[in-house]
């Protein structure tokens, strides 16, 4: 089922790259193997993906154990400061940096570990209560400019969560004010690589609106048992 869930996205991924005149190569798969387990992971591996993600500290560090660099590492998950030491230095990306003093600790374990940890700022793009992320733009540029201080930090890119609705145009408005802010922080000297947005129900949208890492669980794995 994995692999035939595979074959279908990238049909997916393809059709809509089409459509906006992308080419696919520029748009990462990461697979969101939370709540599944290695075995999952390696039959997703078998077909052709790379990139996995996860989003809580503890279950990466159990699969990390496990399978070390033979994929790469996405954490994506809301981190507190006492799971840092978990996921930096292991995940190759964290998609979910949301405040200075956690890129600060980053930082700091990095630099324990003599290792540039690359780091997305999670923005939050909605008025949506639930979701976590920056709003502050004055708190953005601010993080932006430190993090260009850090060391052994590499701010590699933004990523944002659409809220969750079936109205399409507040989904693509989210995904465009992420797509948005990068402009901005182009226009200051600042390069942003990644735009991580997208999931399951909302990646079509996001492809459309400049996504590069695209983080799919269910469209994968099938649906998460919790
Ligand atoms: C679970 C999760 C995803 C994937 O969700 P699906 O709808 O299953 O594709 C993407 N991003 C984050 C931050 C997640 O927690």
């Amino acid at each position: 089922m994995i692999a035939e869930n595979i074959k279908s996205l990238h049909d997916r991924i393809a059709e809509r790259c089409i459509k906006v005149n992308r080419n696919p190569a520029e748009i990462k798969i990461i697979a969101v193997s939370k709540n599944f387990g290695v075995d999952e992971i390696l039959k997703a591996n078998k077909e052709g993906i790379y990139d996995f993600g996860e989003n809580k500290a503890q279950d990466f560090d159990s699969k990390f154990v496990q399978l070390g660099n033979k994929v790469t590492w996405h954490f994506i998950g809301h981190l507190q400061r006492n799971k840092v030491r978990f996921v930096a230095g292991c995940a190759n990306y964290i998609h979910s940096v949301d405040s200075l003093q956690i890129a600060m600790e980053i930082n700091k374990r990095a630099e324990r570990l003599d290792k540039v940890q690359k780091i997305l700022l999670q923005i939050k793009t909605s008025a949506e209560e639930t979701k976590s992320g920056i709003t502050d733009e004055a708190e953005i540029m601010d993080i932006v400019s430190q993090c260009s201080e850090f060391r052994n930090i590499e701010l590699s890119g933004l990523m944002t969560i659409a809220p969750l609705t079936e109205d399409k145009k507040l989904i693509r408005n989210s995904f465009n004010n992420l797509s948005k802010l990068k402009d901005k922080l182009t226009s200051k000297g600042i390069d942003i690589k990644e735009l991580s947005m997208g999931m399951t129900d909302d990646f079509e949208i996001a492809i459309e609106e400049g996504a590069t890492m695209l983080r799919i669980g269910t469209a994968i794995f099938g649906e998460r048992d919790y």
